[in-house]
């Protein structure tokens, strides 16, 4: 995964501080010529979109399962524009449903992208929203094929919808752990929640001090998973190349002890996960300690890493262990015994679910 290099971070601190004066008024322009302006760069590459954008539905022929998934992101509820550049935002909303995608060990193929806007947004504005959707779409290779453009009264309103195609053997649903089958989770956990804390902290002194430059480098890691979160795409691929069928994924959104809970109460199986196996970032624990936290609690209940958490066979370990993109982090057991944390300290205590919590 591309680390921000110290260039672009400048380049997202500049985009924070300046204050872009207003330019086209979206009022002026109306609706069809903004929905012109924003499509204009959607061009349909995937075997399965038919006709994309342009009729009253786009029009899909996959062969085998279909899967779907949405999510809205609000203003002020899910982002703060504040610290959140408006190209960034786009790729996110993209990404974070592509990530649901690559969960159900699928491919992702089409999106579609509904906006409402209020009229303290410029024309200009809504094109970098747009120029990070088209450059997830490029990025992971899925067409922009429909959506739907209304105004607010107040702030940004953001859906996305994304689909894609199933393999042959079919979706990996939630359900499907058994007994002893191992837990495996990709990357790392926690730098995605400490790189929002680093950016609020920065974002409180700007708000004390115009003149304040921040000084991002020793976080470039953690606010780029956080400004620039990316699907594991990669994984998909990468179990099918090692002919490894998971037999339960979901992907981390909420916090690692939310999703294992989810894959043990969906899957009627319970869990111990040890402490010693979780992967961090040596960055993330650097700045655990700088702010005085204790990295196991946030890697647990941080949100937002957008790993892909799965369950394998036992027979499955030779054909994964040493892959320097997986960490088997614990195992299953049986539903009687419930989820559990083994510590570093031998200490067993149970799983709880602290997630992101969105009311
Ligand atoms: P309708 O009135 O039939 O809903 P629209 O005028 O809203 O049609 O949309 C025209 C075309 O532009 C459709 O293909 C629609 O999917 C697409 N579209 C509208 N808004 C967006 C958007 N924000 N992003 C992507 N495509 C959009
Ligand atoms: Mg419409």
């Amino acid at each position: 995964m591309e680390v921000l290099c110290a260039r672009k971070i400048r380049y997202i601190c500049a985009m924070l501080e300046e204050k872009k004066p207003s330019k086209t008024s979206l009022e002026e322009l109306g609706e069809f010529a903004l929905i012109d302006q924003l499509t204009k760069a959607a061009t349909t590459a995937m075997p399965s979109t038919v006709h994309g954008i342009g009729d009253d539905a786009a029009v899909l022929n996959h062969d085998g399962e279909t899967v779907v998934s949405t999510d809205m992101l609000i203003e002020g509820v899910h982002f703060d524009l504040g610290y959140m550049p408006l190209k960034h935002l786009g790729y996110k909303a993209v990404v974070v449903n592509l990530s649901d995608i690559y969960a159900m060990g699928a491919q992702a193929t089409q999106i579609l992208v509904s906006i409402a806007v209020s009229n303290r947004f410029t024309l200009e504005a809504i094109e970098e929203l747009y120029a990070g959707i088209h450059l997830a779409c490029k990025t992971y290779g899925v067409d922009l094929v429909g959506g739907d453009t209304t105004s607010s009264k107040q702030g940004l309103q953001l859906s996305v919808t994304a689909l894609g195609k199933a393999p042959k053997t079919g979706a990996v649903l939630r359900s499907g752990a058994n007994d002893n089958d191992l837990l495996v989770v990709s990357g790392d956990l926690g730098a995605a929640y400490m790189g929002l804390q680093v950016l609020a902290r920065e974002n409180e002194v700007f708000k004390v001090n115009p003149n304040h430059k921040p000084d991002l480098e020793p976080y470039t890691y953690l606010v780029e998973r956080q400004l620039k979160p990316e699907a594991r795409k990669d994984i998909v691929g990468l179990l099918e190349a090692l002919e490894v069928i998971p037999t339960a994924m979901i992907d981390i959104s909420d916090g690692l002890s939310s999703e294992i809970l989810h894959l043990c109460q969906k899957s009627e199986v319970g869990c111990r996960l040890y402490e010693d196996k979780i992967p961090l970032d040596p960055q993330f624990i650097s700045v655990c300690e700088e702010f005085n936290v204790d990295s196991t609690t946030l890697a647990l209940s941080g949100g937002e890493d957008y790993e892909l958490l799965f369950t394998v066979k036992q027979e499955d370990f030779d054909k994964i262990k040493g892959n320097p993109n997986l960490s088997v982090i614990g195992h299953m057991t049986t539903k009687g015994d419930g989820a559990h944390l083994v510590t570093r300290g031998d200490e067993v205590i149970p799983l709880k679910a602290q997630g992101w919590k969105a009311f």
